[in-house]
């Protein structure tokens, strides 16, 4: 595993950086030598966590192999805790979100846990369904220019 990529570093500004280095509190749930997971302030559903890597990446498109495989191997084990914290989670969603648009509004990546109660909770998503808009063309296009991308 590349040490150099693991190693932190912090970013100034960052209040995730700043979390880090205690400049600023968190209720920390778990921390290893690669990532703090501590509760997101806003609560979107109780128990609403992050994990985020200890060394400043912004988002996912800068993330090398090896940072992703460490970040992302901890994610099971730190969601089956929530999930263990409280008998009437049923369920969870794990996002992560990147760019403005995508509404990403901390730019250190992180990665949301939130907890799912009832299809009642406050917390939704919508993958609206566009399939009868694309033909099989259609499909293939974007599929190749995606595949090109990996290629080489
Ligand atoms: P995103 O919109 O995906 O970038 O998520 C950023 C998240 O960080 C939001 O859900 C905020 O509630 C959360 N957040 C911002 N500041 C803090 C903080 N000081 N401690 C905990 N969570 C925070
Ligand atoms: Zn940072």
């Amino acid at each position: 595993m590349d040490q150099m990529t693991l190693e932190p570093h912090y970013a100034d500004d960052c209040i995730f950086c700043k979390i880090l280095t205690g400049d600023i509190p968190s209720y920390t749930v778990y921390e290893d030598n690669i990532v703090k997971a501590f509760l997101d302030i806003s609560q979107g559903t109780p128990g609403h966590t992050l994990v985020i890597p200890k060394t400043h990446v912004q988002d996912i498109f800068a993330y090398d192999a090896d940072l992703a495989a460490a970040v992302f191997s901890r994610i099971p084990k730190i969601a089956r805790a929530v999930k263990a914290s409280d008998p009437a989670i049923t369920g969870m969603n794990i996002l992560n979100n990147n760019g403005k648009v995508a509404y990403q509004s901390v730019f250190h990546s992180h990665i949301h846990l939130v907890p799912r109660y009832t299809d009642q909770d406050d917390f939704k998503m919508i993958f609206k369904d566009n399939s009868g808009n694309y033909t099989p063309a259609d499909y293939a296009a974007i599929q190749e220019k995606i595949k090109a991308q990996l290629e080489g």
